[in-house]
């Protein structure tokens, strides 16, 4: 044991040394063990952050993204002088500067069906930090067929979801949701808002779970799915089984090897509009400035046109859209607006499913068309 810690670290643990539930055993266990975050955005920051000032000896940070300035009101992880640097890099730097004794992996890798395994295969411990339904039920699977723990976080604006998936003893993810939804659902795709605080509570709930299952103390949250609710300081504890018929952990599983489940959300049909259904904003400009007749139809939250609108556009929030379609006039031709051009696509596959016939994409959003036309207006 002695050979294991030196004097600086056993200084550095020695609050955690103190306790019963931890002491020099429990510490040994931490330094001995290996976690895995897949994502070190939003939840993967405050998470690998108590890992790693815990003393988890090796921490796997996996992202092939790059921190954008809009990320640092959450990702805690990364700071201003590391924009456009590899979320996996900054984060590295960040967890060997709070902990030196500790070994860090940045995998700028994508993680995907190929690469998964490989990736994984020296953690003990998975933490699923991801903000997309693939790369979550990707993780699902690849921790039930290799038998490994998972630790998984949620978050949606000011709700946030905790839980600990163990198919040997209990239920994985598939069991409370068998299929992968589209991938427009997921909070990446749909241009939503985070409330920045929140990937901070359900990250070092993520965070004290793996610590849990690393040390063997506590009850896990196997079974147990924690709702977190922000504005209203409440914390809902739901239990539930393990089915039978689940796909992958169930008596008959159907899935044995890992697959890419969903497309990303650049790929969704949604997404990918016939060239027809798209207006770049020089066209729109020149349409505004002629004599056809055209509606904008701006499908954002109302709170964003505080930030940026066009002028005589109809707002109708996407949630809304279906039920207030004769709100429209079929006669006109509808060019549909959002921040990036993203909910606005899903906007015009509603209208063209409800018989629009003349519907477009605004290419790149609000954004786009106020940076050209609108410069002193703020982009967001
Ligand atoms: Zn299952």
């Amino acid at each position: 044991m002695n050979q294991l810690f030196s004097q600086e670290e056993i200084y550095r643990y020695s609050r955690h040394l103190m306790i019963p539930e931890v002491g020099l055993e429990g510490q040994r266990k931490l330094k001995e063990c290996s976690m895995l975050l897949v994502g070190a955005g939003g939840l993967g920051s405050p998470a690998a952050y108590y890992l790693a000032a815990a003393g988890v000896g090796h921490i796997g940070l996996v992202d092939d993204d790059v921190v954008d300035a809009s990320n640092l009101q959450r990702q805690i992880l990364h700071d201003t002088a590391h924009v456009g640097e590899l979320k996996a890099e900054s984060g590295k730097q960040k967890l060997l500067a709070l902990n030196p004794y500790i070994e860090v992996d940045a995998i700028t890798e994508f993680f995907n069906a190929g690469s998964a395994m490989e990736i994984s295969k020296e953690y003990d411990i998975i933490l699923d930090c991801t903000d997309n339904f693939a790369t979550r039920y990707l993780i699902n699977d690849l921790c039930v067929l290799t038998g490994k723990p998972e630790v998984y976080g949620a978050i949606y604006r000011f709700e946030g979801q905790v839980s600990v998936f163990d198919a040997k003893i209990g239920p994985c993810y598939r069991c409370l949701f068998p299929n992968v939804p589209p991938p427009e659902l997921s909070p990446s795709c749909s241009d939503a808002g985070v409330f920045g605080i929140l990937p901070g509570v359900v990250g070092t709930m993520m965070a004290t779970e793996a610590i849990k299952l690393a040390l063997g103390i506590g009850t896990p949250m196997i079974g147990q799915f924690m709702i977190y609710d922000g504005l209203e300081a409440a914390f809902h504890k739901v239990t539930f089984p393990k089915q039978p018929g689940c796909l992958v952990c169930g008596e008959n599983p159907t899935i044995h090897t890992l697959t890419d489940s969903a497309a990303s959300c650049a790929d969704s049909s949604l997404f990918t509009l016939a060239p027809e259904d798209r207006i770049t904003p020089e066209e729109l400009q020149n349409k505004l400035q002629g004599d056809a007749p055209v509606t904008l139809l701006d499908v954002r939250a109302p709170v964003e046109l505080q930030i940026s609108s066009m002028p005589n556009a109809v707002n109708i929030p996407l949630e809304k859209l279906a039920e207030r379609l004769d709100e429209l006039d079929r006669q006109k031709e509808i060019v549909v607006i959002c921040r990036s051009g993203r909910r606005s696509a899903r906007g015009v596959s509603i209208l063209k499913k409800a018989g629009f016939t003349s519907v477009k994409n605004l290419t790149g959003g609000i954004n786009a068309w106020v940076s050209l036309y609108e410069p002193e207006t703020f982009r967001y």
